[in-house]
């Protein structure tokens, strides 16, 4: 698939609405083809073309419980994926470049999960060789006052990436139908609206040259209280460790179901959801790693023409 450097080509000024519709219409199918990298991108091995991708096709609903966090592709441990995840992060600093120099279109990718679910790790882990100057991670709490004064867009809305970056959100918007939803913050009718109010927004955003990668780090219960006991024994990791988490753990079904209808209400073909076995951290590393890898490659960013006449220049 060739580049459209300036998608979309949307008409402003025309009075045929039709024609406008059409314009929005192609441009959302030729993002969807490119968050389907699988349809263009012809990954070099390892380690097979086929792998797993996990993502959340909006025609097939996901049931969680049916899905297995501990999933790794016949890995068995951390040391068999080191190189290919070194190889995959490689890929994504190469191709930041590109799209930093292409300064035409940015990525924003999403993490959502439970606690201990493992954003900090996959954020860490993953995103640790990009240019810093390219990327920003922006971490949602409980919104301030000045925050919830707004319509519940507006915080996510200003921290979404200018031209050219990539930028993380951990936490997201999505918090506003999971802990919003489970803890009954607003009522149903304003969160149950929201699923639709999510895909807009992100519509607009992708129709504005913001490409939108969506993951869910999916771990196990039994899991989450191994990692909760971890964080109590290591006084290294007392920091993490906070007692609301166990506080949120007695929610665990009610999110369980608050995220699967998330995923499956706003797994759209131009802002997908990824559901990532995430129990063993080196996989779940290893696919959120390939995946932004093979997105951006299929957007494949292009270096700017440079000046015309560089060839005679002589610096003296
Ligand atoms: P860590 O993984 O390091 O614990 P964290 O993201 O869990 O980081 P915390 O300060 O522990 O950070 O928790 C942030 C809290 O803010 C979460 O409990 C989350 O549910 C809550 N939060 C995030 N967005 C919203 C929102 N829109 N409305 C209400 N609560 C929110
Ligand atoms: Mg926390």
């Amino acid at each position: 698939m060739g580049m459209q450097s300036n998608l979309p080509n949307i008409p402003t000024t025309t009075s045929n609405t039709s024609e406008v519709k059409q314009a929005v219409t192609k441009a959302t199918t030729d993002v969807a083809s490119e968050m389907q990298p699988e349809k263009t991108v012809v990954d070099k091995l390892p380690p097979k073309p086929d792998y797993p991708r996990y993502r959340v096709r909006p025609e097939h609903p996901i049931i969680l419980a049916a899905l297995d966090p501990n999933e790794c592709e016949g890995y068995e441990k951390k040391k068999h994926v080191e190189e290919e995840l070194e190889y995959q992060r490689q890929r994504i600093q190469n191709l930041q470049e590109r799209l930093y120099a292409e300064h035409q279109r940015s990525l924003l990718i999403v993490l959502q999960a439970m606690d201990t679910g493992g954003k900090d790790g996959t954020i860490k882990h993953v995103f640790g060789g990009l240019n810093p100057q390219g990327c920003q991670v922006w971490s949602f709490k409980k919104p301030s006052e000045d925050e919830s004064s707004h319509d519940f867009l507006w915080r996510y809305h200003q921290r979404a990436p200018q031209r050219g970056m990539i930028s993380i959100f951990n936490r997201s918007h999505y918090e506003d139908v999971l802990v919003v939803r489970v803890k009954e913050l607003v009522p149903k009718e304003v969160w149950q609206e929201r699923y639709h109010l999510i895909n807009e927004f992100e519509h607009m955003l992708t129709l504005n040259n913001i490409r939108v990668i969506k993951f869910f780090l999916h771990i196990s219960k039994d899991e989450q209280k191994r990692r909760l006991e971890s964080r109590l024994e290591d006084p290294t990791k007392h920091w993490k460790f906070s007692s609301n988490d166990i506080k949120e753990r007695k929610y665990w079904d009610d999110y369980q179901t608050a995220f699967e209808d998330a995923i499956n209400n706003c797994s759209t073909a131009y802002a997908p959801w990824y559901v990532v076995p995430a129990n063993k951290k080196w996989y779940r590393n290893l696919v959120v790693a390939r995946t932004i890898a093979d997105t951006l490659e299929s957007m494949n960013p292009q270096f700017p023409p440079a000046e015309v006449g560089l060839e005679s220049i002589v610096i003296d």
